[in-house]
């Protein structure tokens, strides 16, 4: 006989354990599940573009004649268009895996802002919008200039984007005990209250048709999260239909731990 050994569980560890175990697969199966959704979506995704990209060509090239650079600009707008998608997608992986470095440095941020908003200038003043910037933050920060760039650049992008000809579009700034908080604040469509807590969510649109009209891949929102997070900092959303959208970043002027 060989020897057995017998390792006693109390009755209660065994069940703990078996809980364990499947809670596990649970998560398992959870996460292979989003990583199938998350393959279908970006599938998706780069489908339309591809289509539209392909039948401009294959008109082209059917008609045998001559192309001129005015036919090409749509085209090159959609390879662009693309080109994005992928960028973002690959910036919210790379935060989803923790594989993105900060990389911080102290700089003034009331000049950066307006370097940022100048940036939008062009878009704002196309829509007769005005973006107003109300308080001020005295203090230099010490972020990751360029990402933190891109959460703004997000954020004030779509507040230009969805709100109507001639809206308004504020910026909010306060400051204290080492505490920055952004918000930007439009009197835009606003986002329906079923639909608020979806936002965030990678690929996720309020509406569909109008974001693809506008070039939108519904990533901004969820890139903004991702970076605002990374320096350990949290972002909310506040709306009301028809009334106008107020998201709100608050962040910590340098990583506290
Ligand atoms: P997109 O690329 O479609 O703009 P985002 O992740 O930036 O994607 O935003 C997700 C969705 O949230 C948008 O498609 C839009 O429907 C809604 N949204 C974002 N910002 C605003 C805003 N300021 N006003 C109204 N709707 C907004």
């Amino acid at each position: 006989h060989p020897h057995i050994h017998q390792q006693s569980f109390e009755s209660d560890d065994f069940t703990e354990v078996v809980q364990a175990v499947n809670q596990l697969g649970k998560r398992i199966l959870k996460e292979e599940e989003r990583r199938g959704q998350l393959i279908a979506d970006v599938a998706h995704e780069l489908r339309t573009p591809l289509t539209i990209l392909r039948s401009q060509l294959e008109t082209l090239v059917l008609e045998g004649k001559e192309v001129s650079i005015h036919q090409l600009i749509p085209l090159v707008d959609e390879i662009i268009h693309m080109q994005q998608l992928i960028h973002n997608l690959q910036q919210l992986s790379l935060a989803k895996a923790n594989q993105i470095t900060i990389k911080r440095s102290w700089f003034v941020f009331q000049e950066w802002l307006e370097e940022i908003i100048e940036t939008l200038n062009i878009k704002a003043i196309e829509k007769e919008i005005e973006v107003k910037v109300e308080g001020k933050v005295s203090k230099e920060v010490y972020w990751d200039s360029s990402r933190m760039k891109q959460v703004v650049i997000n954020l004030l992008g779509n507040a230009i984007k969805y709100t109507e000809q001639g809206g308004k579009v504020n910026i909010v700034l306060k400051q204290s005990q080492g505490i920055v908080k952004i918000q930007i604040i439009d009197n835009g469509p606003g986002i329906p209250p079923e639909k608020l807590p979806y936002v965030f969510k990678r690929f996720y649109r309020v509406d569909a048709s109008r974001s693809r009209v506008s070039g939108g891949s519904g990533l901004g929102l969820a890139i903004a999260k991702e970076f605002v997070e990374l320096h350990g900092g949290s972002i909310y959303v506040e709306s009301e239909s028809g009334e106008g959208t107020t998201f709100t970043a608050i962040l910590p002027i340098f990583p506290v731990d």
